[in-house]
């Protein structure tokens, strides 16, 4: 293979090349990135970055590292067809041929159909970063729409700010797609001490110059409105190519499209769940990195390992590091180990372990995640120590 060709140089786009090299991949290495400048990490957006504006400490490598390891980045150039009998893709004039080709295109966030919704900010790229980071530099009211992990961050980092903040959650609880009621009545109390207002059940329908409406006919009046109401993956040049998409670029279990020269990774592709088999579509760190290591194996030393990896995620808000290992639905069912640890059960199956600042209990769960599957009895018998398992 002479040529690969990465679409996208957001974490797995960028990791993806990175492997491709550690793995020997002597071939042209081609990363072509939408977003201008050097490729930069997401998760201190919502975090740290807000505090510190500092935009150095994001970037996943050194401008040097990309010369020295022969990978081509090219930053600010959009691709907007792929050309699949030519294995070729189209930025405007420019033209790129492949042999492989990786999608990792990631996501973008959600406008839900509510009027005045393009007076809300972004919390997606660093531009958006640094325009909320700018406007928090004196004292606002900031009202939240959604609250999910990139809402609840934001909030609390506003409130330790010392401004004014108000969520509104559509669902009946914080991070319902997520985590288990427990953590989430654990959040609603973290927030609410901080001196937040959260509103649950209670969509917005309407954003304008003071602020927003919600469902209820509630009025919040508010500086700046936050829109955090979740991502779509961007799936378009894939579909456009004729590739099957269903929330997300399908793949299968070593992380190929339906087309053999192109592999798809990261937030936007959808791929089996190692634990059900389901297509499932994850928008993590941890995801977006395994699946990039597992494709460089493939096309560097033709391994055909399907891809196994524990999920794991986690969520910084104000003093809570709430972490989660494995994947759980929001059905699954529930117990509340007596340190507050909260095991996960899809039926029978041991699914998902979610903690606040327990690390060892993260790392145990992740461990034991990666074996064969554990179900409940097994963990009950031994009181849900998961060392003794
Ligand atoms: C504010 C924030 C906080 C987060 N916090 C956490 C966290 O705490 N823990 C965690 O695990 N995850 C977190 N995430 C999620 C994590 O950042 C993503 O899961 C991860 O970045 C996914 O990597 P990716 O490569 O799939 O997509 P991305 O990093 O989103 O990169 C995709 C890139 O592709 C580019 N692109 C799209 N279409 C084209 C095109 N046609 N041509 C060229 N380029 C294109 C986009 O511009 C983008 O730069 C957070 C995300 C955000 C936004």
């Amino acid at each position: 293979m002479e040529r690969i060709v990465i679409i996208g140089s957001g974490q797995g786009g960028v990791q993806v090349a990175i492997s491709l090299r550690q793995e020997g991949y002597e071939g042209q290495l081609t990363v072509i990135g939408a977003e201008p400048g050097l490729p930069y990490q997401r998760p201190p957006l919502s975090k740290a970055f807000l505090k510190t504006g500092d935009a150095e400490a994001l970037r996943l490598r050194p401008a040097t590292f990309f010369e020295k390891n022969g990978i081509e980045l090219v930053d600010g150039v959009r691709v907007d067809r792929i050309d699949r009998e030519a294995r070729t893709v189209h930025a405007g004039e420019r033209s790129f041929a492949y042999d492989h080709l990786i999608l990792a295109t990631g996501t973008r966030n959600m406008r839900p159909p509510i009027e005045g919704a393009d007076r809300a900010l972004d919390l997606r790229t660093l531009e958006d970063a640094a325009r909320l980071r700018a406007a928090l530099d004196t004292p606002k009211r900031c009202a939240v729409i959604g609250g999910g992990f990139i809402g609840l961050e934001f909030a609390a980092v506003a409130r330790g700010l010392g401004h004014e903040v108000t969520v509104a959650e559509a669902a009946s609880r914080l991070m319902a797609r997520a985590v288990s009621p427990e953590t989430s009545a654990h959040f609603l109390t973290l927030h609410e001490g901080m001196g937040t207002t959260v509103l649950l059940g209670d969509p917005a329908t309407g954003i304008d110059a003071n602020g927003m409406t919600l469902a209820s006919g509630a009025r919040i009046e508010a500086d700046l409105v936050l829109m955090a109401a979740g991502v779509v993956p961007n799936t378009e040049l894939a579909a456009e190519a004729g590739l099957a998409v269903d929330n997300g670029i399908v793949v299968d279990a070593q992380l190929l499209t339906d087309d053999p020269a192109i592999s798809a990774l990261g937030d936007c592709c959808a791929f089996p769940d190692p634990a059900t088999g389901r297509l499932v579509r994850l928008e993590s760190v941890q995801a977006a990195t395994d699946h990039a290591r597992l494709i460089a194996k493939r096309l560097v030393k033709g391994a055909d390992a399907s891809y196994a990896a524990v999920a794991w995620f986690w969520s910084d808000q104000a003093d809570s590091k709430l972490q989660i290992a494995g994947l759980s639905s929001p059905a699954d069912d529930t117990v509340r180990r007596g340190d507050g640890a909260v095991f996960r059960f899809a039926g029978e199956r041991f699914s998902a372990v979610e903690t606040v600042n327990d690390a060892k209990t993260h790392m145990q769960a992740r461990k034991k995640l990666a074996f064969s599957p554990i179900q409940r009895s097994q963990l009950e018998a031994v009181d849900f120590d998961l060392a003794a398992l």
